[in-house]
């Protein structure tokens, strides 16, 4: 199974049912492929609202690795509701979303979530990828939490807007820094290629930056010249300067 078509899944899961909330556990596997599992929506009102019996969830995370919870909009928009929230906060789950009506998916990780190790991540849509270490980066190293400026890290397809999305957050939450004044955790954009997406990573000291590339594990990088010379910007936190 493809590691990254599992939000196709989600989406098939939800147009078998359109007219109530489906659910599930996306599972990522000891060979990290992803496995969908659809879960029983418990909830006497499956058309505004789903809920997973405690024991199946319990049993499912003790016994396995999930990354995550989805359910499905039948009419409203992507955006967690309140209820949502309130439910990924409790469980300290991220939520992923995927609404029928606007055909658009939300993944939102709550202030309650602890990340996993940061170096040996497989890539995984959504789950980690390079903007996922960057936030993980600061709650484990730093204690600093920058979900605020970014809700929503399913990004878009489209790489033009999910450049917009990734410069907002850095205009939002870090200070612009040359290139020359590089320092430990500083954040470090760049450009891969002239119109595609812009990947991120987090500098280390002595040369070396950690960051999650589309096409293999997490891991630290020497920033030789190859890598220098796709730097975009360096960007640092306002509580580091
Ligand atoms: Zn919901």
């Amino acid at each position: 199974m493809s590691l990254n078509n599992f939000h196709e899944q989600v989406k098939a899961h939800a147009l078998e049912k359109p007219k109530e909330e489906v659910c599930g556990f996306i599972i990522l596997n000891p060979d990290n492929t992803i496995l969908v599992e659809k879960v029983k929506n418990e909830n006497p009102n499956k058309k505004l609202s789903f809920s997973i019996s405690p024991k199946t969830f319990l049993e499912k995370k003790l016994n396995s690795k999930m990354l995550g919870i989805y359910h499905s909009h039948p009419e409203g928009n992507e955006n967690p509701s309140l209820h949502d929230l309130n439910i990924s906060q409790e469980l300290g789950m991220p939520f992923f979303i995927y609404s029928i009506l606007t055909d658009n998916f939300f993944l939102h990780f709550p202030y309650s979530f602890e990340p996993d190790n940061l170096l040996k991540r497989p890539y995984i849509k959504g789950f980690y990828e390079c903007t996922c270490l960057l936030k993980d980066y600061f709650i484990k190293e730093l204690n600093i939490n920058i979900t605020r400026y970014n809700y929503n890290y399913w990004l878009p397809e489209c790489d033009k807007e999910s450049n917009r999305i990734l410069e907002n957050v850095m205009h939002s939450n870090f200070i612009y820094k040359q290139k020359n004044e590089l320092k430990k955790h500083d954040v470090i954009v760049f450009k891969i290629k002239k119109e595609g997406r812009k990947h991120v990573g987090v500098y280390q000291g002595d040369d070396y930056f950690i960051h999650q590339c589309g096409n293999g594990i997490s891991q630290k990088t020497l920033l030789d010249k190859r890598w220098q010379k796709k730097i975009k910007g360096v960007y640092r936190h306002p509580q580091l300067v």
